[in-house]
């Protein structure tokens, strides 16, 4: 049987978001590896992509602020394949008007087995990885088993009933 892959290169499309208290935080860690940043392309959250465009002199494609949408369309263009990896530096001490949309940005993060941080310790692991900058197969979750549940013939009592 064949694995479903999607290829990365060594170019990783970064998706960079950080809560109002984390901000600092990120940008930071932004500038400390700006060198290996430069490397690949960023995508960030409207305030925090604005943030890091600044301090590091290097474009950022904007989203929407997180609370405006900005992390539902990071998670839509993970389900499409079009992130390879996730620097999310959330708040543990505050909750969030938008904290729904943070949930659903992890669960999706995970559902594509895309690499994700969430703290700065984790970020330094990951952008020191070798994986960083070669060609990367990741494989993506079989969920064929899902999508096809109601071909089944035993499914049927699933249908609208009359
Ligand atoms: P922001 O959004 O970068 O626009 O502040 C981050 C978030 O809260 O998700």
């Amino acid at each position: 049987m064949q694995i479903p892959v999607r290829k990365m290169t060594g170019t990783k499309r970064i998706a960079l978001v950080a809560h109002d208290n984390k901000k600092s935080e990120l940008i930071e860690w932004a500038v400390y590896n700006k060198k290996a940043l430069s490397k690949h392309q960023l995508f960030g959250t409207g305030t925090t992509g604005s943030l890091v465009e600044t301090a590091l002199g290097q474009p950022v494609s904007k989203f929407l602020s997180g609370p405006l949408g900005g992390d539902q369309q990071i998670g839509s263009r993970i389900a499409e394949g079009k992130l390879d990896v996730l620097i999310f530096f959330w708040d543990p001490m505050e909750a969030q008007p938008h904290d729904p949309d943070i949930k659903a940005l992890l669960r999706l993060a995970v559902t594509w087995n895309i690499p994700f941080a969430c703290d700065r310790a984790t970020a330094d692991f990951m952008l020191t990885s070798p994986l960083m900058f070669a060609d990367y197969e990741v494989i993506i979750p079989d969920y064929t088993q899902y999508t096809r549940r109601l071909d089944k013939p035993d499914n049927s009592n699933l249908s609208p009933k009359q």
